[in-house]
């Protein structure tokens, strides 16, 4: 975990002042390092069950689509406003300053199926709680988890998902 921890950049000030952006990009681009993270899921979830893998856009695809191939599971992908083809549930959630909204196909998860839920980072918890929100409202699912590559702890976004089990490879 130390050698993925070094592998992420901080950007300060982006995308905008006192922002430190944790850039996970230079992971990605070692090859070892990338299996590493999506190896490290898929021994904690292969005995599990999970049905689909649910992605939050966009980073949290590049995780979840590799995971869901190494655990032979579907893909879910929940998705900003209006990327969706096929008919949608949507949640609105509140950000710092406005709202924001996300989208999952309604034939997305089927009764009973057990889903697990994939960001790349767990900041103040406020996406990944509109989707644990979003799945649970319509359909007749069951979470797993949530997982994030990186829990930014000074945040507590984790007290934002209470009821919800949450795992965190990396914690800053
Ligand atoms: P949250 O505040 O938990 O709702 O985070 C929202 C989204 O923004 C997450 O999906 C992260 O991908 C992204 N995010 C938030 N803070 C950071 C950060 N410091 N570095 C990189 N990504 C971030």
């Amino acid at each position: 975990m130390e050698e993925l921890k070094k592998a992420i950049r901080d950007v300060p000030d982006f995308p905008k002042p006192g922002i430190v952006f944790k850039d996970i990009t230079p992971l990605l681009a070692d090859g070892k390092l990338y299996a590493k993270t999506v190896n490290a899921l898929r021994d904690r979830y292969i005995g599990k069950k999970i049905d689909v893998v649910a992605g939050i856009e966009a980073r949290g695809f590049i995780f979840a689509s590799g995971l869901a191939y190494a655990l032979g599971a579907g893909l879910v992908i929940i998705r900003k406003p209006r990327k969706l083809p096929y008919k949608t549930f949507s949640q609105t959630y509140s950000l710092e300053y406005g709202t924001d909204t996300i989208e999952i196909h309604q034939d997305a998860v089927k009764p009973g199926q057990n889903v697990l839920v994939i960001d790349d980072v767990l900041a103040t918890g406020g996406t990944v709680s509109a989707a644990a929100e979003l799945l649970k409202k319509n359909f007749r699912g069951n979470i797993v988890e949530v997982a994030f590559i990186i829990e930014l702890d000074f945040l507590k976004g984790r007290e934002k998902l209470q009821g919800l089990p949450i795992h965190s490879l990396i914690h800053f």
